[in-house]
């Protein structure tokens, strides 16, 4: 098996202008093992304005650089990170592994995500189009192109630790901008490995730096700082809040992808075999932390009996453990306030009349199970749309189930909630199909495959209190990290005036 990646350091640093730097406080935040606390996997900084401030400056410096190298320039340093990014794939799994919990074969998947994201991101920087178009007046030319914003501050959550700054970090800097990112405190390292494989295939230094540290701290700071530009966060709708809020009293541009509590209907001609394994992945993958988790089930009530009887027959068979041991099918989730939020979700459902909680419901503490944050897989049926369960997104390993009379009741359930990431169905009639995927208001959709498996060529964001109308991956990304400037070119040699010329 691979080494993990990162060397058994006391301390990390921020990157700042090509150079490791300790954070001006002088103090680091532990970063420790969810299957097995005993494990320190590293200490990283917990910055404060000041760092925030250097980076900041050095990288508004850089930006008016970096800006005028050719897009196809800047690719090209991308492609050689991702031959970086192959090699290290197994080491940098093993490490997200230990800092974040999931099972290998998925943290295989994040650094995966990544890989392709810097190959798709990088074919970008031959294209990034504009377009020229007709003008009102005879020899007078029109075109528009993409142009770079600036610094980008970056805010990212804990369970995609190297995907989700990928997905940040490749666009921003293809279409010219400079970077400034903070990591979640639970997961820094996995983007630290992300960064180290960039500075090694050649980004220049002060184009991508690192300040770690606390939301309120360092995420704050970004978020003041009148020379970021850009604002890019993923997280919590309540988190988003704020920081929407922030951008708008300092003009920035901000992206927003917030939480979700997505669903998977599943009608009464469906396979219920493969709609079964979907719902399993959906719920329990990522120990339930994914904003895509499938944290609803609609079933048609012909064979929700039937359905949920597999369900937590199945539920109850999963086996519980840290995420490098191969066997395991769920790991841990990410820390002491997660497991006691979900724990306290599991009474609130427990509390409900009609609910049933039909396995699970438990922080498992078996062995050296205890050493960490085990929550076991837990399932309620005869949920109700409105209940608390059924509406909050509660990022644990919990799945409530409910009944529908038809595939417009499923609907009605399905947008009856404030987000709107990702819904699936389970159906053999493509008919219906096709209306669920027009009528369910999510950003994503799938069609007999679970709410969970994003590919990087693919617009990838939420609707509702989802998403501020972004979205990543995909082209798309492009819009959000470039802004369009409109030239119009006069080569009449006289004054001409256009009917409104405004
Ligand atoms: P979070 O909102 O607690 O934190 C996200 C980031 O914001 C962290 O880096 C945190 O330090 C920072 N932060 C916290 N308070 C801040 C403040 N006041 N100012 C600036 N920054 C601040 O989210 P999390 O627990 O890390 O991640 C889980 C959440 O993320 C879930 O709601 C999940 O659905 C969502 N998520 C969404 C997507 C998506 O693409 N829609 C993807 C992954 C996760």
């Amino acid at each position: 098996m691979a080494k993990p990646a990162a060397k058994v350091r006391p301390e990390h640093s921020n990157y700042i202008a090509g150079e490791w730097v300790a954070p001006r406080s002088g103090s680091y935040i532990e970063n420790r093992n969810p299957a097995d606390t005993r494990e320190l996997v590293g200490r990283f900084p917990a910055s404060t304005a000041e760092d925030v401030e250097q980076a900041v400056g050095v990288a508004a410096e850089t930006f008016q650089k970096w800006r005028k190298v050719p897009a196809p320039r800047r690719a090209e340093i991308l492609f050689k990170a991702g031959e970086i990014l192959i090699q290290r794939k197994e080491a940098f799994a093993i490490d997200m592994t230990r800092e974040m919990g999931k099972v290998l074969k998925e943290t295989r998947g994040d650094v995966q995500e990544a890989i392709d994201m810097t190959y798709f991101i990088a074919g970008e920087g031959r294209r990034l189009h504009g377009y020229t178009t007709k003008a009102e007046l005879p020899n007078k030319y029109a075109m528009c192109s993409r142009e770079p914003i600036g610094v980008c501050g970056l805010i990212t959550p804990w369970n995609f630790p190297m995907a989700i700054p990928s997905w940040k970090i490749l666009p921003a800097l293809v279409c010219g901008n400079t970077v400034v990112i903070k990591p979640a405190e639970d997961t820094p390292l996995s983007t630290y490995n992300f960064v180290s494989a960039l500075s090694e295939a050649g980004i220049p230094p002060g184009v991508l730096n690192i300040v770690a540290g606390r939301g309120v701290e360092v995420g704050k700071a970004l978020l003041a700082h009148e020379k970021v530009r850009l604002v890019s966060f993923t997280g919590s709708t309540e988190v988003g809040r704020i920081v929407g809020q922030s951008c708008a009293a300092t003009d920035k541009i901000c992206s927003l992808e917030m939480g979700g509590k997505n669903v998977i209907m599943i009608m009464e001609d469906a396979d219920l075999d493969l709609a079964l394994e979907g719902v399993l992945w959906g719920a329990f993958g990522t120990t339930g932390q994914r904003c895509t988790a499938a944290s609803r089930v609609v079933v048609h009530r012909k064979v929700a009996k039937k359905f949920t009887s597999m369900l937590a027959n199945r539920a109850k068979q999963l086996r519980l453990g840290p995420g490098l041991n191969e066997k395991t099918d769920v790991g841990p989730v990410i820390n002491k306030d997660a497991s006691e939020k979900i724990l306290e979700y599991v009474e609130i459902g427990r509390r409900e009349d009609k609910a049933k909680m039909l396995c699970g419901g438990r922080r498992a503490e078996k062995g050296d199970l205890k050493y960490g944050f085990f929550v076991e897989p837990t399932v309620f049926s005869d949920v109700e749309p409105h209940m608390r369960i059924a509406q909050e997104e509660i990022f644990g390993p919990v799945v409530s189930v409910l009944e529908c009379r038809d595939l417009d009741h499923a609907i009605e359930i399905a947008n009856g909630v404030k987000f709107g990431l990702s819904a699936s169905i389970y159906t053999r009639d493509t008919n219906r199909a096709f209306h669920a995927m027009e009528d369910v208001q999510t950003g994503i959709f799938y069609v007999n495959a679970s709410t969970i498996g994003a590919e990087v060529h693919l617009p990838f964001g939420g609707t509702k209190s989802t998403g501020n109308g972004h979205r990543e991956g995909g082209t798309q990304v492009l819009d959000i990290f470039s802004e369009w400037k409109a030239v119009y070119v006069d080569y009449s040699g006289k004054l001409q005036r256009a009917q409104i010329d405004t």
